[in-house]
């Protein structure tokens, strides 16, 4: 209970300092790569895009021909070859991959490794092998942080957790337009139906389930561009402009 002379509780509270780490959450291509990606740059934070590690475990899972079923066997495949993430301009995602020292940053999106990797990361043992790397990035370093358990799991002390939402459709389309746009050939119908069928596996896995933390402010992007996503963001941060 506040004492009689104490003054009032603010309505409305922007935070005074930037918070250091920035979790954002969402569904398969809902905007997070290239919402995080900006708001890094405006910040002037390292983007981090744990999508990567998972995307290269997938690769090296199909490369090795370990089972996808074989929780035990793809996390021990994980420590046997370290998975590097490191900024660089001159790639689309804005990071180079490498597992075990061979640079794999190409290989990740290949719809191989989008057909298997929700079944490798429905694993515990695979996300336990992950977890201390995805938090070692935050340690020390302003980060925006995408993934599916962020704001949950890996940093459920962030400062600020964001959590994008948009239809099935709109994120069909987007990833439609963004494989076109690479210069990848790309099928409309194959791509809305793995975006349904990867969404019912993220969110409906034991582990780690895709779900915005109880704290995670939830923003509805079916309407909005990637500025106006970072824009709505921004508006919860006080950065002194
Ligand atoms: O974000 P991106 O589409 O690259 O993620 C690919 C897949 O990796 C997701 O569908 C999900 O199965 C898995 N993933 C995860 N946890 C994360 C990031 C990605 O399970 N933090």
């Amino acid at each position: 209970m506040s004492a009689p002379d104490s003054p009032p509780t603010p309505a409305v509270h922007l935070r005074a300092t930037l918070p250091r780490a920035i979790a954002i959450d969402g569904p398969a291509a809902v905007g997070k790569s290239t919402v995080g990606r900006a708001l890094a740059d405006r910040l002037g934070y390292l983007y981090f895009d744990t999508g990567a590690i998972y995307r290269a475990l997938t690769w090296l899972a199909l490369e090795n021909e370990v089972p996808v079923s074989d929780g035990p066997a793809l996390a021990q495949l994980a420590t046997a070859h370290p998975i590097i993430v490191q900024p660089s301009a001159d790639t689309p995602d804005g990071y180079r991959v490498t597992a075990g020292g061979r640079d794999i940053t190409d290989r990740l999106r290949a719809p191989a490794v989008d057909a298997q990797i929700s079944a490798i990361s429905q694993h515990a043992a695979v996300r336990a092998a992950l977890l201390d790397a995805q938090r070692a990035v935050a340690d020390g370093t302003s980060v925006v942080m995408v993934g599916r358990d962020i704001g949950t799991i890996v940093l459920p002390d962030a400062g600020l957790k964001i959590f994008l939402e948009a239809s099935p459709i709109e994120r069909a389309r987007r990833r439609y337009r963004e494989r076109l746009r690479r210069g990848e050939s790309a099928d409309w119908s194959d791509e809305l139906a793995s975006t349904v069928a990867r969404d019912a596996r993220d969110r409906g896995r034991a582990n780690a389930p895709l779900v915005a933390a109880p704290d995670a402010i939830v923003l509805h992007t079916d309407d909005l561009d990637a500025a106006g996503v970072v824009a709505a963001i921004l508006a919860h941060i006080d950065i002194g402009s």
